[in-house]
């Protein structure tokens, strides 16, 4: 086909998804163009530099390596030439106030074995829990993460039979604290579980043991780090997008989707109207239905769903290197409940948290001067709902300060030579995500899964959506999956 006869699509967004289902469409046969906000792509997935430290922005834990190889695989290439990863072993450090250290590794043998060493459950319950958690994989992996959850047909297959049939085994009934409390005799293996509802923004106190599937995929399936840290995952795909032949225009916000006779029939950007045969959103669905078709009426029981939780993230650069600290650290809160507790309920931020610490010059030693290192420091927020973010963030400095100088049992206050934030608003004013809400609606409670918007819209025809916000979900993976189902969708 010739550039004058194919079909054109427009993605709004350059986003992992949006970059994802730029090149997917792009090996459809479609002509595509991506307009993107930012004067650079990956959105939440990207990268700064101050001072001589790197930081990765946004997301640190890398699972599932192949949904970006298959990127490079479907155009040609071969991705060892343009994006490398290796496996990590031991995944994460975890810390407690009581001075314990756990290691966790990968695979079902050894992190059941060195967890056992260390607290009161048994290497067999401990494979036992992982067992169950693959479990649930199998029975949930193909209905809700390869296809779309909105499509009839999709419910009449044997994968979504024998779902159905097994229900009871995927804990949709019990919240993720109710099932790791009766699998764990010791509470610091159930902090270890329940953490994971954070993959999601979610409380583990709240979100149901379904959710207990993300640990089998980080401890079991494996956890990865991209050379050259999180932002080489789009950067290498921008780059891609571009040698096929995809037209990226960047600090061009998309004003407005274009819609006559309920079918999207382009976007308009400052510089004048566009047509194109399909639009494809990667913008957040609840702004790009509130900011980019005012007139539409949304799915209103959709896009009003309790939004995720946030994140207040200090970029610090440390003028010391941390022997006892790997690339992923946990400082767990000694009361977790209470932590969640003040999220979700009092929308407030805890005066003692559970800190992220995240520091990639472990294996990128350029990622900061020498005996130097880069730390990303996390806590959870809530979203944004007009709280004085400014108190707040001085607060939690203070916080996470006295918790890191517990568990280190040093003063780091000294050794912070360089700093950066963001908080909600800043998340919010990048993306475009609704209330700086990291992962689109919260999982708290069992029907989310089925709440998310679809990959398309039932109204527009010609209207699609793909990232954190939609189907599947959030996460890297799942918003490389949601760009997979989304084209899968398009002729
Ligand atoms: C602090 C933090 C930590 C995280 N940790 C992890 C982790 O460890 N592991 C993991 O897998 N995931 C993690 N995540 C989640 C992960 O980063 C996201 O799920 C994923 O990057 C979202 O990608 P996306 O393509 O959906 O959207 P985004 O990255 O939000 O991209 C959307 C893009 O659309 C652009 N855009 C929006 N509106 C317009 C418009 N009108 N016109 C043009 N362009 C527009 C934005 O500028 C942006 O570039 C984390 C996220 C954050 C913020």
């Amino acid at each position: 086909m010739t550039t004058a006869n194919k079909k054109t699509c427009a993605v709004i967004g350059a986003g992992v998804s949006g970059l994802a289902a730029a090149i997917r469409m792009h090996n459809k046969g479609y002509q595509v163009t991506v307009f993107e906000a930012n004067p650079f792509p990956g959105g939440k997935c990207s990268s700064e530099s101050k001072d001589g430290y790197r930081f990765d922005m946004g997301p640190s834990v890398f699972t599932m390596p192949h949904y970006v190889d298959e990127l490079f695989e479907m155009s040609g290439k071969n991705p060892r030439d343009h994006f490398n990863y290796i496996k990590l072993d031991p995944v994460y450090r975890y810390f407690f106030e009581d001075g314990t250290q756990l290691d966790a590794y990968h695979g079902k043998e050894k992190f059941s074995e060195q967890m056992a060493e260390k607290t009161n459950d048994s290497k067999e319950d401990i494979a036992r829990y992982l067992e169950k958690t693959k479990t649930i994989y199998g029975l949930t992996e193909e209905v809700f993460l390869q296809n779309s959850l909105h499509k009839l047909k999709n419910f009449f297959t044997w994968p979504v039979f024998r779902g159905f049939l097994n229900f009871g085994k995927i804990g949709a009934f019990d919240t993720m604290n109710g099932a790791n409390q009766k699998a764990f005799k010791d509470p610091r293996m159930v902090k270890i579980f329940n953490r994971y509802s954070t993959y999601n923004g979610s409380s583990p106190f709240l979100a149901p043991a379904t959710l207990n599937v993300i640990a089998h995929v980080e401890i079991m399936k494996g956890a990865y780090y991209p050379r050259g840290g999180m932002v080489s995952i789009t950067a290498s795909l921008a780059k891609l997008g571009k040698d096929i032949g995809v037209q990226f225009n960047y600090s061009t916000p998309v004003r407005e989707i274009l819609i006559e006779n309920k079918k999207a029939v382009g976007v308009r950007t400052d510089k004048g109207a566009e047509r194109f045969d399909v639009v494809i959103s990667n913008m957040d669905v609840y702004n790009s239905y509130k900011k980019l078709m005012p007139g539409i009426k949304g799915p209103a029981k959709t896009l009003d769903q309790p939004k995720s939780s946030s994140g207040i993230i200090f970029y610090w650069g440390i003028k010391h290197e941390f022997k006892q600290l790997g690339l992923h650290n946990i400082f767990f809160a000694d009361d977790y409940e209470a932590e969640f507790d003040t999220i979700f309920r009092k929308k407030a931020i805890y005066h003692d948290p559970t800190i992220y610490v995240n520091i990639t010059s472990k294996h990128t030693p350029t990622d900061a001067p020498p005996g130097c290192e880069n730390w990303f420091a996390f806590i959870n927020v809530p979203n944004n709902q007009g709280q004085d973010w400014d108190a707040f963030i001085a607060e939690a400095r203070e916080h996470m300060i006295r918790k890191a100088n517990r568990i280190l049992k040093t003063d780091i206050r000294p050794l912070i030579e360089t700093e950066m934030v963001f908080d909600p608003r800043i998340i919010e004013s990048r993306t475009s995500s609704a209330f700086g809400a990291i992962y689109g609606n919260s999982s708290n409670n069992k029907f989310a899964a089925f709440l998310r918007h679809a990959n398309f819209s039932k109204d527009i025809k010609d209207l699609y959506f793909c990232g954190g916000s939609v189907h599947p979900g959030p996460s890297i993976p799942l918003c490389l999956l949601s760009a997979k189902i989304t084209t899968n969708l398009i002729k």
